[in-house]
């Protein structure tokens, strides 16, 4: 057995009611925390699951995050079989990777770069990591992937650290 792991991420923009924190309901503070669900899974959907984040270069867990909000969306649109939809979206991961892979990247924009090229921005463009703009003259990288696809570039703050100077 596999304990699956899924975090909701914190939607919700800090407490900006200050000093009124404290009038929130235990509700509303719930419903900003980040959850941890465990639940028990067969084997070989774990198998499954696994071979299916390798493939994908991703931790289990980003995995199983995706595959839930799509179940969620699906059954929200359907009648609300939740656990169905779940079980099916589950078992189709094999199936499904391309679209998953999609998915999951939009989690990390930079999940296919395999090495940074320092450069210099001739045209603006924005950081793939945390969006800032980039404007003609800027120090920044590009993000080198190993199949074709939009360039991906990262400010000078966002790109990695050489290991020796
Ligand atoms: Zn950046």
């Amino acid at each position: 057995m596999y304990h699956a792991m899924a975090r909701e991420a914190d939607s919700q923009p800090p407490d900006s009611e200050g000093e009124n924190g404290q009038s929130d309901s235990e509700e509303a503070r719930d419903a900003r925390k980040e959850r941890v669900l465990h639940t028990r899974i067969p084997a070989v959907l774990e198998a499954e699951l696994k071979a299916a984040a390798a493939a994908l270069r991703v931790p289990v867990s980003n995995l199983v995050r995706t595959i839930l909000e799509d179940a969620v969306a699906v059954a929200d649109r359907a009648t609300g079989h939740v656990e169905n939809s779940l079980e099916r979206a589950a078992r189709s991961v094999a199936a499904e990777r391309e679209r998953l892979r999609t998915r999951v990247k939009r989690l990390d924009p930079l999940s296919d770069v395999v090495a940074y090229q320092p450069l210099i921005i001739a045209a603006l463009a924005h950081c793939a990591k945390c969006n800032t703009v980039l404007e003609p003259g800027d120090d920044a990288a590009l993000g080198v992937t190993s199949r074709p696809g939009p360039k991906i570039f990262v400010c000078k703050s966002c790109m990695p650290r050489r290991s020796k100077n």
